[in-house]
């Protein structure tokens, strides 16, 4: 990595150690008394100033919008330095919207919504999940009509996150009688619009929120059409890849944080008179991480040069969400293992870790539709 950008990895890196590792006790308070981990509005603030203050804002973003521009390469490591946090935070604006808007938007929708949210002065959330489809979805039923001057939305979203406090929601809806992935546009929902409405607050794992929303004559105007008629699950993909890489990374930062805690635990721990280090079986669980973790870097870095490149990364970042997740929940587990009954206490942020990367494997697309992604890529190849 270029001096430069290296700078930059040991930038975020001390902007973890130093802004978002001391919030970790606080988060770790919500999550005993089973609230929400957001960050409080007191809590975001300074930490939002600070980022301005560093030149850590738009990083994925051009130039003409603020941003830095920087190459895949760097950003995954960046990403790997917040993965070795629990407390819930991103570098604004968060990537896979900004990729959506970028690949979509039109001068107006550009001015409108993409500037603002590359600012930091407006947030997104993108509902594609439904009760029937989430996995699949193509197989999606929400509709959307065309009617005089704009189109009317009719259906209902599950599992959203962030929608109650986003100022719009790209929402993806069928249009005509298209079957599987025809036919299937992305529309800019505004808070506030009559007809869109949250239904219910879901807590998941890891103090996470997801809502439920359902669409009722929900009327957008032609203008809020995001890209082109029938053509919203391309760049919905695009924007699954930016988040999908993003999980690997912070997969990364996890399992360094945990293999971290592991070894200083098991050179200072003395059972039956020997260190846990000269144990076989720690030292294997040791060995397993660095080598899982060394692989993982590189299949970050091989996605990452190919994205600079502008090859299509789909497969790659399939296999990269499988490999990341299942690494770290074995090596999180592994680390609560060797740390005994402090390792499952809700004392230490191990168990958090646990359940943000057993959350990972079902969000972005579960393991197994990446697996069966990843086999069809190979079989297609096959002679
Ligand atoms: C914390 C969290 C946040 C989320 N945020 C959002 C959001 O902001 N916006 C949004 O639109 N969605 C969001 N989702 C939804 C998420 O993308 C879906 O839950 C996910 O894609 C899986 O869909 P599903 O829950 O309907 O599971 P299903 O598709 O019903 O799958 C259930 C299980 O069946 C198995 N399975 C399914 N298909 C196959 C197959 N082909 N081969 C083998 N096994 C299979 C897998 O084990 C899978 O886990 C979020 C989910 C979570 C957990």
């Amino acid at each position: 990595m270029a001096e430069e950008f290296r700078m930059i990895q040991d930038l975020v890196a001390k902007f973890v150690d130093n802004e978002l590792m001391p919030l970790e006790p606080a988060v770790l308070a919500r999550e005993i008394k089973g609230e929400k981990l957001a960050l409080t509005k007191e809590e975001e603030g300074p930490l939002l100033r600070k980022c301005k203050e560093l030149g850590l804002w738009g990083l994925d973003a051009p130039p003409e919008l603020g941003g830095m521009n920087l190459p895949a390469t760097v950003w995954m490591a960046i990403n790997e330095e917040l993965g070795r946090t629990v407390t819930p935070f991103v570098f604004p604006p968060d990537s896979p919207n900004l990729h959506m808007l970028l690949a979509t938007v039109d001068d107006n929708q550009r001015r409108k919504y993409l500037e603002p949210y590359a600012r930091g002065d407006a947030t997104g959330a993108i509902a594609i999940s439904e009760p029937g489809a989430g996995g699949d979805p193509a197989g999606m039923t929400t509709r959307a009509e065309k009617d005089d001057g704009g189109w009317v939305i009719n259906g209902r979203k599950i599992w959203i996150s962030r929608v109650a406090a986003a100022d719009f929601t790209i929402v993806m809806a069928r249009i005509g009688s298209g079957k599987r992935h025809e036919g299937i546009t992305a529309f800019i929902v505004e808070k506030g619009t009559p007809g869109f409405e949250i239904v219910r607050e879901i807590p998941m794992l890891a103090g996470h929120r997801t809502y439920e929303v359902v669409f009722e004559n929900c009327r957008v105007p032609e203008a809020q059409l995001l890209g082109r008629v029938g053509a919203g699950f391309a760049p919905m993909q695009l924007r699954l890849v930016v988040r999908r890489l993003q999980i690997g990374a912070w997969c990364l930062g996890m399992s360094r944080r945990a293999l971290d805690m592991m070894c200083s635990h098991a050179k200072l721990r003395v059972t039956f008179g020997v260190p846990l280090a000269d144990r076989q079986a720690i030292q294997w669980w040791i060995a397993d991480a660095a080598t899982k973790m060394h692989a993982c870097r590189l299949m970050l870095l091989d996605a990452a040069t190919k994205q600079e490149q502008k090859q299509d990364v789909r497969t790659e970042a399939s296999m990269i969400k499988v490999y990341a997740t299942e690494m770290a929940t074995e090596i999180i587990d592994h680390a609560m293992q060797t740390l005994g009954a402090m390792g499952v206490t809700k004392e230490l942020p191990l168990h958090l870790m646990a359940q943000k990367v057993r959350v990972m494997r079902v969000y972005e697309g579960p393991t197994e539709i990446h697996r069966m992604v990843i086999a069809r890529s190979v079989l297609k190849g096959a002679r």
